[in-house]
């Protein structure tokens, strides 16, 4: 598989985006303007000035919208080269109950589109948008007064996922906030994934400790005769959790090393290949040489290219080369597509900047090549 053809991935854009995308990469691949932009975002913020003007272009490169209607819209543009959509209501930060009671209602208004619509394949949510953080970072929170009301609410959307037979993919976040997640993950994947993987946990494969809770996980689906469904990624908070560790004097939960980090992301990968009758797998990442190794073990175990237990995944506004190979070889292929009101939506932003400045060999490659075209 050759990803070097930039202009597949350049196909559904209209001249002026990608305008708009040779600027984004020029101001992402450098770092300090990337630093700069982070502390003037902060100061706009704390004064209250209108960042909208300034970030728009950004919005636009990485974000679907402001709502569902215009990620719909952009669904079937992509739809047309076979690229699905898996819309992610991208609101951080925010606990309470309204913001709960929104969020709820945002994922099951994705859920009931992704029934009827071939361009949709998942649902997607992030666990402290509907459990407070407070409560994730306690030790032990099975007698904690709100343990039934969490419960309640991620059974809402599983439940109601179940009925409709879509998948819902639940992301990662803080080290911190995991355990509890896992645990009850796990209880959730026991009561709807029997035939097919409806609840979908996330694997962060730097964290040290994920191969052997993979392996845990496949044993537990074989035990119980469940499928366990896993998004595979390589984890996006590492500056923030070796900070963390090192403040609270305990162990760093991460690889010391990124050779480290991807020979786990791929070693997981082989071994769920391996027991794919037992696992849905979710590859989401922007490694080529990942995509590749997965591929090669599907080839070898024979499983077809559109084989539903098998999800390619990148982030929309990133490796387009990627994706849109990918789709056009009939490989599961999906945009993750983040959107929400634009102020809400700045962390993610801002995690994405960052993330293509620290890529920036790679992401400048792609640049020189847009420019050539
Ligand atoms: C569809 C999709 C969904 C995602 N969902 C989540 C999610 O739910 N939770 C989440 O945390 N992230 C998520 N991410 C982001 C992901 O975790 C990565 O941050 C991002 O994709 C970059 O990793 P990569 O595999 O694409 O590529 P690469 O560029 O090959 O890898 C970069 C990654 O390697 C790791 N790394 C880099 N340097 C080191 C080092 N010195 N030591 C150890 N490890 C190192 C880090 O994880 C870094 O992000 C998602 C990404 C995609 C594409």
């Amino acid at each position: 598989m050759d990803f070097t053809n930039i202009e597949i991935g350049d196909a559904y854009r209209t001249e002026s985006e990608k305008r708009r995308a040779i600027w984004v990469f020029r101001i992402v691949t450098k770092p300090f303007l990337v630093r700069i932009g982070k502390i003037f975002l902060k100061i706009a913020l704390f004064l209250r000035i209108p960042i909208k003007p300034f970030t728009n272009f950004m919005f636009k490169h990485f974000c679907g919208g402001e709502n569902l209607h215009e990620v719909l819209s952009l669904s079937e543009r992509l739809g047309k080269y076979n690229v699905k959509t898996i819309p992610d209501y991208s609101i951080e930060g925010a606990a309470d109950e309204k913001s709960f009671k929104n969020l709820i209602r945002e994922v099951k208004r994705v859920i009931d589109l992704a029934a009827d619509n071939k361009n949709i394949p998942f649902a997607v949510f992030k666990p402290t948008g509907l459990i407070s953080a407070e409560f994730l970072e306690q030790e032990t929170p099975a007698n904690h007064p709100s343990v039934d009301k969490y419960k309640k609410r991620l059974d809402e959307v599983f439940s109601y996922a179940k009925i409709k037979g879509v998948r819902v993919l639940v992301d990662a976040e803080d080290y911190k906030y995991q355990t509890r997640i896992d645990e009850v993950l796990l209880d959730f994947m026991h009561k709807y994934n029997k035939d097919k993987s409806i609840v979908f946990t996330t694997l962060q494969m730097y964290r040290h400790d994920r191969l052997d809770y993979l392996r845990f996980l496949i044993d537990f689906a074989k035990r119980e005769q469940i499928k366990i469904g896993v998004k595979f990624v390589r984890g996006a908070y590492m500056e923030k959790e070796r900070e963390r560790a090192k403040q609270g004097n305990y162990p760093d939960p991460i690889y010391p090393t990124k050779q480290d980090t991807d020979e786990a992301f791929d070693n997981a990968i082989a071994l769920s290949i391996e027991n794919v009758e037992h696992i849905e797998i979710f590859n989401g990442t922007h490694n080529e040489e990942s995509v590749k190794k997965m591929i090669s073990l599907m080839k070898t175990r024979q499983l077809s290219n559109d084989d539903e237990r098998l999800w390619f995944s990148q982030l929309y506004g990133m490796r387009d080369n990627i994706t849109f190979k990918l789709a056009s070889e009939q490989y599961n292929v999906a945009k993750y597509v983040p959107y929400g009101p634009i102020k809400e939506v700045m962390p993610y932003l801002v995690r994405r900047a960052e993330e293509n400045s620290s890529m920036s060999s790679q992401v400048g490659e792609e640049l020189t090549k847009m420019r050539s075209m």
